[in-house]
């Protein structure tokens, strides 16, 4: 991506080659396009006239060793779907296919709950918790020391930057393993009575967005809390689970105690349907987050859900413009907006609208998109092609209702699956951008006067997830998080993440939390 100051913008994006072009005679290879700087004239003693362009620094992907084929993860081993059936597996930034992945059926999935229940009853359930915490520290560690195998291998299957693979997604990985290891041999102390037990065998289905991440968010609770688990990956971002599948066989978790099922949507189905299997936790959209509630209803499953969000960050006239540009570019512009708690629409008090996204378009124009294994690329590929699609056509319906859509000029990869940066100004509320979530790099700014406006246009969706406060002033901060109907509301910051800190939602945000004391309890029966 180039530097667009003042350059006005392009309205790409039905074609995967936007409008923008790098400036005659440089270099505009795969979205590399030159950064920031004058382009012509002399060199004065300042360096200005300079181009100060970053050079390509690419992380190596020699860590990775990619088999042709892979197995379900089934009690402990390796093995084929029963059907023999496989898909394939791509890098959305090139297309590329990396891999062919075993789709789990009917069969498969009552394999992997059969092992999982006798891995329960036998092995995981019986266990001490001062013994399954040395399992799940052990998990920790290992994924520390692999952590370099980890980014760069997720960075290939779901188009993310190495910078956010590496610095969030198998950290933080990392994080949630060793904050429930803490907890495993304390859950009698932890207010749930006596003797709190586990449920039984948790059948957990997790999205793309954030694959290793969502995968440790799931297991780390339910083992510490002494289930076991049949893990169900996205179809499209299979790859991380199964190398996580070998750090357990690794860290020599007992077989059976965690089971990975890859397939599409079908084997998700027949999991969360299983009669054997006790609790169903799910991350996803919100339309597949009912059909599961319909499924489990009726019967004693437990069930939580983590589903949708449609986030409004709000800004005031007294925040501080530098800090809440961050804030924003972060809310809407991180993992290319695949963020279910994403600040996907901007609410800005009246007074500043027009300061706030002046700065906001200035700093867009200094965002570098391009090969997510770049450790300058800021925005990474859009995860699939089915993805880039819904991008494109909401976006369109924004520009077709009235909003006006901008994106700073910029040169996208000819190959792969690839969307610019995207604010609309001019949304009202009855917009679909304004009301759907669009899971992508595109940003909904609509404006207030009061803060008493700011807090009925803020709730005015479905959803209930998580919102964002730009205030100087602690005591609006206050009034504010209390009248947002959202489970996390960031003051003067966005897109944190603790394992200690529950996180989930109300409305069709879905409901449980995941994370700290909270999170424990969805996996324990009190
Ligand atoms: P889905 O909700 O379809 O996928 C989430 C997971 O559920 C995947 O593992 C999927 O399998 C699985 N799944 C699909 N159908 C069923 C089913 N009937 N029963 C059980 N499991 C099922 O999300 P999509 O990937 O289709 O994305 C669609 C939209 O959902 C996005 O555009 C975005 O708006 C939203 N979304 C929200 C997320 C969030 O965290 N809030 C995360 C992901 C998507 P598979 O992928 O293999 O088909």
């Amino acid at each position: 991506m180039q530097v667009g100051k003042g350059a006005g913008g392009h309205r790409d994006a039905g074609a995967p080659q936007a409008e923008g072009r790098a400036p005659a005679g440089r270099e505009a290879k795969g979205g590399h396009v030159a950064g920031a700087g004058s382009t012509t004239g002399e060199v004065t003693p300042h360096g200005e006239g300079i181009e100060w362009d970053y050079a390509p620094a690419p992380e190596s992907r020699e860590i990775v060793t990619l088999a042709p084929e892979y197995g379900l993860f089934l009690n402990g081993e390796f093995v084929p779907a029963a059907s023999g059936q496989l898909f394939a597996t791509v890098n959305p930034a090139t297309e590329e296919p990396l891999a062919r992945v075993a789709e789990a059926g009917a069969e498969d999935v009552d394999r992997a709950v059969a092992a999982a229940r006798a891995a329960y009853e036998q092995v995981w359930g019986p266990m001490p918790g001062a013994e399954r915490a040395k399992y799940l520290y052990r998990i920790a560690r290992i994924l520390q020391e692999r952590s370099r195998e980890f980014a760069v291998l997720e960075s290939l299957d779901n188009g993310k930057p190495i910078k956010e693979t590496r610095d969030v997604d198998v950290p933080l990985a990392a994080a949630h393993f060793f904050y429930h290891a803490g907890w495993a041999d304390k859950l009698e102390h932890a207010g749930f009575g006596s003797s709190p037990r586990p449920i039984g065998v948790a059948g957990q289905v997790i999205p793309w967005n954030f694959p290793l991440l969502m995968a440790a968010w799931k297991l780390a609770p339910a083992l510490a809390a002494g289930n076991t688990c049949v893990l169900k990956p996205a179809e499209t971002t299979p790859l991380t689970a199964l190398l996580l599948a070998e750090v357990c066989q690794q860290a020599g978790l007992p077989p059976g105690v965690v089971n990975v099922l890859t397939g599409a949507g079908g084997t998700g189905a027949a999991l969360v349907a299983h009669p054997r299997v006790d609790k169903v936790a799910f991350t996803g959209s919100t339309e597949v987050g009912k059909l599961i509630r319909r499924t489990v209803a009726g019967s004693p499953k437990r069930l939580t859900l983590e589903l949708g969000g449609k986030a409004a960050n709000v800004v005031f006239d007294d925040a501080p413009v530098e800090a809440a540009v961050e804030g924003i570019v972060n809310g809407i512009f991180f993992n290319q907006g695949h963020v279910c708690c994403a600040g996907s629409r901007l609410l800005v008090q009246e007074s500043v609208a027009d300061a706030v996204t002046a700065r906001l378009r200035d700093r867009l124009g200094t965002l570098r998109l391009g090969d997510p294994l770049d450790k300058n690329t800021d925005i990474g590929a859009i995860n699939s092609r089915q993805q880039l699609d819904k991008i494109r056509e909401l976006s369109d319906a924004g520009e077709a209702e009235g909003a006006e859509r901008w994106s700073p000029p910029c040169e996208l990869p000819q190959r792969g699956f690839w969307f610019p940066p995207t604010v609309f100004t001019g949304v009202s509320q009855s917009h679909r951008i304004a009301r759907e979530e669009i899971f992508g790099p595109v940003l909904s700014v609509l404006t207030f006067r009061t803060p008493e406006e700011a807090v009925t246009k803020a709730n005015n969706t479905p959803y209930g997830l998580s919102a964002g406060v730009w205030t100087d002033k602690g005591s609006r901060i206050l009034w504010l998080a209390q009248r947002l109907r959202a489970g996390v509301v960031w003051a003067n910051t966005y897109n944190r993440f603790d394992p200690a800190s529950p996180f989930g939602g109300y409305q069709e945000s879905g409901f449980g939390r995941e994370g700290g004391r909270h999170g424990l309890a969805a996996y324990l029966d009190v």
